[in-house]
């Protein structure tokens, strides 16, 4: 099942690139694996795919152990300050960045691992209450605040679009992150590269895509529904 929904998701991302003049190289497909067993990744493995999303510190760690050594992971939920520690050493990059006080305590934690870890600013650009990140007007201070921390390498934006039944709801969520990562870039702030937008999950990503993603998430599209049974 897992093959059969990667090419389909490929097949979609393939026209979203073609209907708005992008190479299929500039957008990143992460396989969104939250809740879902190691089989399953497996499955994804074994169809071509290295790029792996989980939103829990515990259970990317989990994962991490016992899958191979050359798969990517993306730390893209809400992450407390106490669970850095299992996250900076395995993640290649974190998408939820949206407090000083985090950024700082990642920023240590990759210092202690002689790293410097790339991340992504989380912007709640649809102002939803029940949403972290921080706000549009917000960005581009907030950027200048963690830019200098040795242990971090920002690298772009992310946002989690609201919940819509018309994926063409989002575009202009969409369009305005890009367009606020156009702005930030202009500025040329030290040790910021502006050159990945995080945006698009499974009901919405072509639409993403065509207004600029680099990087969608795409969970049930991939894996099926999830069931939350803990
Ligand atoms: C779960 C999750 C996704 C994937 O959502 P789907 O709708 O299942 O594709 C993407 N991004 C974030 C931050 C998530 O938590």
């Amino acid at each position: 099942m897992v093959k059969e929904n990667l090419l389909e998701v490929e097949e979609k991302i393939q026209e979203a690139c073609k209907k708005s003049g992008r190479s299929r190289d500039a957008v990143t497909l992460i396989a969104v694996s939250k809740t879902k067993p190691v089989s399953m990744i497996e499955e994804a493995i074994a169809a071509g795919i290295r790029e792996f999303g989980e939103n829990k510190p515990q259970e990317l760690k989990e994962k991490y152990e016992v899958l191979p050594k050359d798969l990517r992971w993306h730390m893209i939920g809400h992450l407390q300050r106490n669970k850095v520690k299992y996250v900076v050493p395995r993640a290649c990059m974190i998408h939820s960045i949206d407090s000083v006080r985090l950024a700082e305590e990642v920023s240590q934690e990759a210092v202690k691992h002689g790293l410097r870890i790339p991340v992504l600013v989380e912007v709640n650009v649809a102002e939803e209450e029940t949403k972290g990140g921080v706000t549009v007007p917000e960005t581009e201070s907030f950027i200048r605040q963690i830019a200098p921390l040795p242990g971090i390498s920002v690298q772009g934006l992310m946002t989690i679009a609201p919940f819509v039944e018309n994926a063409e709801d989002n575009r202009y969520v969409f369009e305005k992150l890009r367009k606020l990562s156009v702005d930030i870039k202009s500025k040329n702030i030290d040790n910021v590269i502006m050159c990945n937008l995080s945006m698009g999950m499974t009901g919405d990503y072509q639409v993403a895509i065509e207004e600029g993603a680099t990087m969608v998430r795409v969970g049930t599209g991939i894996f099926g529904e999830r069931h939350y049974t803990i």
